[in-house]
């Protein structure tokens, strides 16, 4: 090659004029370096992801700006902290709210979506009832040690968390109905499958996934998350909010730092 052209080849990329081009504009990822982001995902979600990497980073924006808490992972190998407590919780008192017990309480933040969600479903002529909410850690602690009691520790195990391993901490989940698996068959049980998500709540243990959550299905738990969140989990993580949750607690913080401002 001409001496001249090497030198003007080299002060070129010395320069970053022939740099890698990004995979996408907002983010400083370029394909060699955004390849391990999602190295980690199932291959079905994953093969998805890299035929569009553009369409899926554009979507997942939205999810490094929201607050942290949303998306936190809380399951049997991630735990909150025993003085886990969301400083803005408040109760749940009808007619707005329908609890089936009283103390029923959920953070302020997302309160508006969870009344818009009851809105929504009292217009269909739909009775969506409250059943449970916010519990503390030393709640579940006596809730899990009365299960185990009562059905044996491997029966509790699915079914009921162990303290520090609930959402239900959170004060960002509701539990629907009347709390049995019939409940799925139920208008309103079948409304919430389909529309929960419209208002940012995500069923976290949904049929058939007990090897991923870790818990039978249990069609009246549902954690708020966002209505993006929600979007997102549905479009590219197979609808699974555990394997979303596990994406964003390992590769949300490369995201966010990837993100131009
Ligand atoms: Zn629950």
């Amino acid at each position: 090659m001409h001496r001249a052209l090497i030198v003007v080849l080299l002060g070129a990329q010395v320069l970053g004029l022939w740099a890698a081009p990004l995979v996408d504009p907002s983010y400083r990822f370029t394909a060699e370096t955004f390849a391990p982001v999602i190295a980690a995902l199932p291959e079905p979600l994953r093969a998805a992801v890299q035929a569009d990497p553009q369409g899926f980073l554009r979507d997942y924006k939205p999810l490094l700006t929201q607050s942290a808490d949303l998306l936190v992972l809380v399951d049997k190998k991630n735990e909150l902290p025993s003085d886990y407590e969301p400083d803005d919780l408040v109760s749940l008192r009808a007619p707005v709210f329908p609890a089936n017990h009283g103390g029923l309480k959920f953070r302020k933040a997302y309160l508006k979506s969870l009344s818009a969600l009851l809105d929504a479903a009292k217009k269909e002529g739909l009775k969506v009832t409250l059943s449970s909410s916010y519990r503390s850690w030393a709640y579940q602690k006596d809730l899990f040690q009365r299960y185990a009691a009562k059905d044996g520790l491997a029966t509790a195990e699915r079914y009921s968390a162990r303290p520090g391993r609930s959402q239900h901490q959170l004060g960002t989940v509701i539990d629907f109905g009347s709390v049995t698996p019939e409940f799925a068959d139920t208008p309103e049980g079948q409304w919430l499958a389909a529309h929960a998500g419209a208002f940012g709540f995500s069923l976290s243990y949904p049929d058939g996934k007990e090897d991923l959550t870790g818990y039978v299905y249990e069609p009246w738990h549902f954690r708020y998350i966002g209505v993006q969140s929600c979007a997102v989990q549905k479009k590219w993580f197979g609808d699974m909010q555990q394997w979303l949750t596990e994406f964003h607690s390992s590769q949300g913080p490369v995201l966010k730092a990837a993100l131009k401002k």
